[in-house]
């Protein structure tokens, strides 16, 4: 049984249109502002504490005009984790607001999707669209722990530990996975980018930056599936996380959430 810790640590103000693919009867008109929330998890056992993706940092926060809040290690270091303890860390996938802050894990094995590595070192990268998400130094970074043999590479399904199990739902990049972990009140299911706002998964749309659409919505489905009766689904960027969930502890409200109560 795990305790789930969501750390936010950036924002951006965008509009609605720019959080949805296509546009369908009974959108807004008006397009109204939906900002979108940056974060990374702990999953917190007796034992471990194993973090899931690392965040970017200033310079990409610069690059691409995001308010970075605080770095994300500060609010692990918030919740008592310490990065230089940790011994796994689960990257979902190698977006830059995901994949950017690995270095501050200096003796950690890092949890990839085989077809990740092969789409952020591939063919896929030609092309703007899909590269312009990553950036090179991230790649270039994770590659280096490859050869470091720093890399334990999944494919499809699998077990991390008991009771903490990576899926590969694809979609938005070619091997983005999702993570569920059990706790004390059932399953909860992180799933990163497979959705990034609770309105993808209530009114079944996709987000724009997308790789594969059918894997994106057919992974809708999956994790309805991971999560069970009581659909306990994080999404990757919804400022919602902040209004549902509660604190870790007191001052820490909008800082770091409590996800499994
Ligand atoms: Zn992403
Ligand atoms: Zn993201």
């Amino acid at each position: 049984m795990y305790e789930v810790y969501a750390v936010r640590y950036a924002h951006h103000d965008r509009r609605a249109r720019d959080n949805f693919l296509g546009l369908q009867p009974g959108d807004d008109p008006h397009d109204a502002p939906m900002p979108l929330d940056y974060f990374v998890w702990a999953i917190v056992g007796e034992n471990e504490t194993i973090i899931v993706d690392t965040g970017f940092g200033p310079q990409q926060a610069k690059v691409r005009g995001r308010q970075l809040l605080r770095a994300p290690i500060e609010g692990l270091k918030a919740i008592g984790v310490d990065p230089s303890a940790v011994k796994n860390v689960i990257i979902t996938h190698m977006h830059y607001d995901h994949a950017g802050g690995c270095d501050a894990f200096p003796n950690a094995r890092f949890h990839l999707q085989d077809s990740e590595m092969a789409f952020c070192t591939g063919r896929a990268m030609c092309d703007h669209t899909h590269s312009h998400a990553l950036s090179v130094d991230d790649v270039t970074g994770m590659v280096r722990r490859v050869f470091a043999g720093r890399v334990q590479f999944h494919a499809g399904d699998s077990e991390l530990e008991p009771g903490i199990s990576l899926h590969r739902i694809g979609g938005h990049t070619a091997g983005l996975q999702s993570v569920r972990v059990m706790t004390r009140n059932g399953p909860l299911v992180l799933a990163s980018d497979a959705i990034h706002l609770y309105a993808h998964l209530e009114r079944g749309r996709a987000y724009p930056i997308v790789y594969n659409l059918g894997e994106m919505l057919k992974g809708h489905d999956t994790l309805r599936h991971l999560a069970g009766p009581q659909g306990r689904i994080i999404p990757g960027h919804d400022p919602l996380v902040s209004l549902r969930f509660p604190a870790a502890k007191p001052g820490l409200e909008n800082v770091v959430l409590r996800l499994d109560i």
